[in-house]
């Protein structure tokens, strides 16, 4: 039997797979929460209060940390994580490989030639060294100067990572190079956040709001992940390596049936999940829902949302988590954002909000969102933001793997547009036609009465409550109108955009659009100020603002079926860019527009913007690469040897002329696929290591992915034509319904 066969045999025999075992009986599910956390009432207990007010200062405000508070906080931090099994400490952050990255150090320090101490000073928990030159600078840190920095992000808990044989504490950190360049994704999303706040409160002042201090943006990331048993997945080279399969025929029966969403969770998978959540538990991290997704093999996971930072750290210890608990169940979970096509693939969803620090989300309609100014100038903000800068938004989720997703009209698309529902768009429309109307009537009135003209400035608008409409709309919240296919939708009281792929840190991603909505928010507040002086109409102002926006970014609003070809000619006809890419979406990061905006507001330098641009396109250009080999691998070591194995064992038996007409057949596609094989070699070997990267980019995506779709077409029309019983790799089927 071959090791396909009985990796099957073995899934069918149920041979047990020990997972860890989660008993919530003998548990107390309540009480296990954020055990694992040095979180804020842990402090407070641990700490001298002083120590405990100064810290919490630092988190709340940014402001630096008195070394002496470091060196108390760090005393205790060591004592609660000794009490947990902890033997190590650990710099935990998120260099642009687009995963996390740690490095442990002991908490024993030789003594006296005879004992050991327990160890951890402040510095060691404020700052700790790290070898950048083994992560993408993008040319930021010459290798000559190859030191790099983490440094404590306290706004972030330490958490205990344990494993089965010890545990290790985990203090979240910043990364940076030795002259202060981010070589990370926290550090640029730590100073958008920063932008965010600082004209966010701006606006809020201006519209009257006395009281919050702060404004957090609220992030709950949706993780769609595939599951395979790990017995298959061993067998298939390409998942291993690339994290995708690169050849297997379309199954018999796919996602057609759409019988799998929200249908009952196998056993198997509930076992896994339970588990990954009984972690996310132990740390804080606040898991809520979980489901079957649309693909067969295909989940999801969402957490309660949070504040950014935590939200998006969380967001990274729940992709690790899943890989390490689904290990132990025996399953591969795969986060690419295509292991399969012609299957759905996976995103993840990103629901964004603005909120203040007292806890009102500015992005919630309330009662009477047509006359509530914050609620509809905030929307207008993102939805301008979101026009204006709509390439970097793509940029900010380009990726070789999410090229399968946005370029393929799959959902969502690589145009980005926005879906407003009903309540906004009504509002909107309201706004514009009063506004049409009042302005013929000002016409109107220009023309008859042309000697009143100098004593008529300012058309007198109507006394408003806030800014309300003069019909009152009475318009059913969470009108309840998803559109499926929008990459970034309204949905009630957040936007959530929808074109992150579920491999990627969602950091990029929610940089580019807090920095993006902050230069909004930085326009509507010096526009306001302005009319606060001006002794005019203020709520007129604000209206008239609404208006001039709303005017402006209406191309990018889109309600209808975004994957349709009406949508591709229309979005083109409104001058909506189609980044079809990575590498189309590869010049916009060092446009003139982007560097201007990243400097105004110190979330990138042009140095971090230019290395960031050479990372993506480096590992573009690896991936394919890797991935074209791992196919020619495959192609010459398992499928060709299989085929070959099958045309040797028909030939003696086939007699009549149509059953030679078979051979033929099947010797012609073999031959296509060597030739196939030879091409593809042909095409590797015309890259020359002096390209500029850009070009070399180009040539991957041309000239070596369409030879590398061409050898998967040839070798996936021989799968479905061999005996399955030589076939190597585990078919799709098999990889998509066996658990
Ligand atoms: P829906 O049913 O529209 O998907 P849910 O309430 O289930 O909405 O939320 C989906 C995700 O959005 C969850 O992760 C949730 O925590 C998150 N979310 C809800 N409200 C907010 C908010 N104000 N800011 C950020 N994320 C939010
Ligand atoms: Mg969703």
């Amino acid at each position: 039997m071959n090791a396909r066969y009985q990796a099957v045999q073995s899934i069918s025999d149920n041979t047990p797979i020990r997972g860890g075992i989660v008993d919530y009986q003998s548990e107390k599910f309540s009480e296990l929460y954020a055990s694992y956390v040095f979180h804020e009432e842990i402090q407070r207990e641990r700490l001298p209060s002083k120590v405990f007010k100064s810290l919490q200062n630092t988190i709340k405000t940014g402001d630096g940390l008195d070394p002496e508070v470091a060196e108390t906080v760090a005393m205790a931090m060591r004592d609660w994580a000794l009490e947990h099994g902890a033997t190590h400490y650990s710099h935990w952050f998120q260099p642009l490989t687009g995963s996390t990255a740690e490095k442990h150090d002991c908490f024993l320090t030789p003594h006296d030639g005879l004992h050991a101490l327990a160890r951890f000073s402040g510095n060691e928990l404020i700052r700790g060294e790290s070898d950048a030159s083994s992560f993408p600078s993008g040319g930021l840190r010459a290798t000559f100067e190859a030191r790099g920095y983490t440094a404590w992000d306290p706004s972030s808990p330490a958490f205990i990572l344990k494993n089965p044989n010890g545990a290790t504490l985990v203090i979240p950190t910043m990364f940076v190079s030795w002259t202060g360049e981010s070589l990370d994704q926290k550090t640029p999303m730590l100073r958008s956040l920063g932008v965010l706040n600082h004209h966010a409160m701006r606006v809020l002042r201006l519209l009257g709001n006395t009281t919050a201090q702060r404004v957090e943006c609220t992030l709950g990331v949706e993780q769609e992940y595939f599951l395979v048993d790990r017995r298959l997945a061993m067998l298939r080279p390409d998942l291993m390596i690339a994290g995708r399969t690169l050849f297997g025929a379309r199954p018999p029966k796919g996602q057609e049936l759409d019988d799998n969403y929200f249908g009952a969770i196998p056993e198997r998978v509930l076992a896994f999940m339970t588990e990954v959540e009984h972690e996310l538990i132990l740390l804080g991290v606040p898991i809520k829902t979980r489901h079957n997704e649309v693909a067969p093999g295909q989940y999801e996971l969402a957490p309660t949302f949070e504040t950014t930072n935590l939200a998006l750290d969380h967001q990274m210890l729940v992709m690790q988590l899943l890989q390490q608990v689904a290990q132990r169940h025996g399953f591969l979970c795969i986060l690419h954002e295509k292991p399969f096509a012609g299957v759905n693939g996976s995103g993840k969803h990103n629901n964004w909000s603005i909120g203040t620090d007292d806890g009102e989300n500015l992005l919630e309609p309330g009662e009477t969102p047509e006359s509530n100014a914050v609620f509809l100038i905030f929307c207008a903000a993102v939805c301008r933001a979101v026009h204006k800068y709509s390439a970097l938004l793509r940029f900010s989720v380009a990726s070789p793997g999410n090229d399968f997703r946005l370029g393929a009209s799959e959902a969502p698309p690589a145009i980005m547009s926005i879906h407003l529902g009903n309540v906004l768009t009504d509002i909107f429309n309201l706004l514009l036609e009063e506004s049409d109307a009042g302005s013929n009537q000002r016409a109107a009135s220009k023309k008859s009465k042309k000697s009143e003209k100098s004593a008529q400035t300012l058309a007198p608008a109507p006394a408003p409550l806030h800014i309300g409409l003069p019909m009152l709309l009475r318009l059913p919240r969470h009108s309840g109108d998803r559109n499926r296919t929008s990459p970034f939708a309204f949905t009630g009281n957040k936007f959530e955009f929808r074109a992150v792929g579920s491999s990627q840190n969602s950091a990029g991603a929610v940089t580019v659009l807090n920095t993006i909505v902050a230069e909004s928010l930085d326009f509507i507040a010096t526009r306001l100020e302005e009319a606060r002086k001006s002794e005019g109409d203020f709520n007129a102002a604000v209206r008239h603002l609404l208006v001039e926006m709303i005017e402006e970014f209406k191309p990018i609003l889109f309600d209808g079926d975004n994957y349709s070809m009406a949508w591709l000619e229309e979005s083109h006809r409104r001058g909506l860019p189609n980044l079809r890419n990575t590498v189309d979406c590869l010049p916009v990061l060092t446009s003139s527009d982007s560097v201007e905006l990243f400097q105004k507001y110190r979330v990138y330098t042009e140095g971090e913007l230019h290395g960031r641009q050479e990372i993506l396109a480096e590992i573009y250009c690896t991936t394919i690469l890797i991935e074209a080999n791992a196919m020619l691998r495959i192609a010459r070591t398992m499928i060709l040897p299989a085929v070959l194995r099958h045309k040797s064992r028909v030939q003696g038996a086939l007699t009549t002329e149509t059953q030679k007409d078979f051979l033929v057949q099947y010797d012609e596609k073999i031959d296509l696929l060597l030739r196939a094989i030879d091409e593809l070699n042909v095409r590797l070997s015309k890259i020359k290591s002096d390209w500029a990267l850009l070009k070399k980019a180009e040539f991957f995506r041309d000239s070596i992915q369409s030879a590398m779709f061409a050898l998967r077409v040839v070798a996936d029309k021989l799968e479905s034509m061999t005996d399955d019983a030589v076939w190597p790799l585990p078919t799709y089927s098999e990889m998509l319904f066996l658990r």
